[in-house]
């Protein structure tokens, strides 16, 4: 294993301090070593103003370098596959298993993204004409394209210790775009946050890249990740995790003297609309599905289908009895950290403690700390339209199943939502037909739309939209995850009657890089 240090990284120093974070076995509650410093306000303005520095040179490094930086990042964090298979458990309570596959999606996102830099066409370049002998006026010669932000400020999920941490989805996305990034680790995973760390800042080595290309730093959100997102010279952020936090500090972004964008992702229910025939047809397979669904990762999955819309008909009560047996018969699991634990218990006592909720099954009681019990629970249309309390996230292996009369209410139920990550709808081909009203809803309410799927399992491709209306998000127009999410961390700039040899090369006349272009209106 290679050593830890316990200390932040600030460019290409160690950062200073006492050890006052130390991650905790959640199963064991033994406190891990190394305990990891908190960066001062000063190491953390030196790793601000360095990512300054370098985001000019960075910013106008060429696609190739930014490709061969992401490749490097990505063998760097397979070569210490094993370590991180051996640490990150001990950190989040998450099987080896899966850690080892969360690597594997790591590096297969930073080598998506590395062929989304070389190829180039991202920065969707546009050329306008000079036309001089139009009338009345003479029209001049522009072209736009994207250009990175500038530094950016990226806080780990607890949830995704490796893909959306320290060289996830919104690093791999601001690095590809050409922006510096500086990472607040999350205090549940810090080793892991180092082991990755290490990676990437011997990849910024290996590739000649400036120093300030990329920092992590340790240290409470409320301190340290609330002055970095106010620090003057961070131009965006992106977020995973708690509602409360995401929007504590999305206003911050937006009320600091110069407003940044702030991607925050929040609060999710994902719910599941199951028709009428498909349910007569296919309730116990259903039952399986969903249970697979809601239990994976011990539901802690921002996509964890946390609320289940059926009518209330003769076939609701087998598809209900079987997700009851399954429910009931699932092991107690161990969740990230002591924090989120307790969170889900509270959550769960609170649901099930509502006089118009049934608590239809508990699964098992776990061995040790920071056990969650999967859950199934049960209400009316009625009464989920009345209480919106019963429309909050419970993060965790839960689902509440809210039974209707009929299309009325279902399509109330659907326009009651907030905004989701996901929606998904289970029926057969005449179901589907009858219920594009449906659709339609949650289309407007919903990031990602499914149909016969369940929505844990997100694939990082070019079309993926992980994102939705507000809370699932900060900003319903972006996604997380999948190389659109380039696009949160750049602005379109015009150049207006420059000389060709001043122009970046996306937008000179021979296009040199062969990259896809809109020219007078054309694209080829
Ligand atoms: P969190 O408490 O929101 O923490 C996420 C990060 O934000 C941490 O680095 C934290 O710093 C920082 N932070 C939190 N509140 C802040 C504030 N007011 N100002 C500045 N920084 C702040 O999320 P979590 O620890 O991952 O999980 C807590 C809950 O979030 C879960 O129980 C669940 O409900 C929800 N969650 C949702 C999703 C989702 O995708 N929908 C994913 C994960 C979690 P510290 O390191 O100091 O805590």
């Amino acid at each position: 294993m290679a050593e830890l240090s316990g200390k932040s990284i600030i460019g290409f120093q160690q950062g200073g301090g006492e050890a006052s974070i130390f991650g905790i076995n959640p199963a064991t509650g033994e406190k891990l070593q190394p305990g990891y410093a908190a960066a001062s306000g000063a190491e953390m303005d030196r790793a601000v103003d360095l990512a300054a520095e370098s985001a000019a040179s960075f910013g106008k490094s060429t696609g190739a370098d930014r490709a061969a930086f992401l490749r490097k990042i990505a063998d760097n964090i397979e070569a210490i596959i094993d370590d991180l298979a051996a640490l990150a458990p001990q950190e989040t309570g998450l099987p080896e298993g899966r850690i080892r596959m969360e690597t594997g999606r790591t590096c297969g996102q930073l080598r998506l993204f590395a062929t989304v830099a070389e190829e180039g066409s991202w920065v969707d370049a546009r050329i306008d004409h000079a036309d001089p002998d139009r009338a009345p006026v003479p029209k001049p010669d522009t072209r736009s394209m994207e250009r990175p932000l500038g530094p950016v400020a990226v806080f780990c999920a607890s949830n995704f210790p490796i893909a959306f941490s320290v060289a996830g989805g919104d690093t791999a996305a601001a690095l590809a775009a050409g922006c510096p990034v500086i990472v607040k680790a999350h205090h549940s995973h810090p080793g892991t946050a180092e082991l990755v760390g290490q990676a990437v800042i011997a990849a910024v080595k290996d590739c000649g890249l400036p120093e300030g290309t990329f920092s992590l730093l340790y240290g409470p959100g409320r301190e340290i990740g609330q002055a970095l997102v106010q620090h003057p010279s961070i131009k965006a952020a992106g977020f995973t995790g708690s509602r409360a936090g995401g929007q504590a500090l999305m206003k911050l972004a937006a009320d600091r003297p110069e407003p940044i964008p702030f991607y925050a992702e929040m609060s999710s229910i994902n719910p599941v609309f199951i028709l009428p025939e498909a349910l007569a047809k296919r309730g116990e397979a259903l039952a399986t599905g969903l249970h697979g669904s809601l239990t994976l990762g011990v539901g802690q999955f921002c996509t964890n289908p946390g609320l289940t819309i059926a009518a209330n008909d003769a076939s609701l009560e087998p598809f209900v009895s079987k997700l009851a047996e399954l429910v009931g018969g699932s092991p107690g699991a161990t969740m990230l950290n002591p924090g989120i634990s307790d969170a889900y218990d509270s959550g769960a006592n609170t649901l099930g403690g509502n006089n118009t909720v049934d608590i239809v099954a508990q699964g098992e009681s776990g061995e040790g700390q920071c056990q969650a019990r999967a859950a199934l629970f049960r209400t009316t249309a009625d009464a989920f339209l009345a209480d919106e309390s019963l429309g909050a996230e419970l993060f965790g292996p839960s689902t509440l199943v809210v039974t209707h009369d009929g299309t009325d209410k279902m399509l109330a139920l659907a326009r009651s939502l907030e905004g989701q990550l996901t929606s998904t709808v289970h029926g057969t081909d005449a179901d589907l037909e009858a219920n594009r009203e449906l659709l339609d809803v949650l289309e407007t309410r919903a990031g990602r739309v499914l149909i016969n799927g369940f929505p844990t399992g997100v694939e990082v491709c070019h079309s993926m939209v992980h994102g939705g209306p507000f809370p699932a998000t900060s900003d319903g127009r972006s996604t997380s995850v999948g190389t659109n999410a380039i696009h949160r961390f750049t602005r379109a700039v015009c150049y207006q009657s420059f000389p060709d040899t001043l122009l970046p090369a996306e937008l000179q006349e021979a296009n040199p890089l062969g990259i896809r272009r809109m020219v007078d209106g054309v694209t080829s």
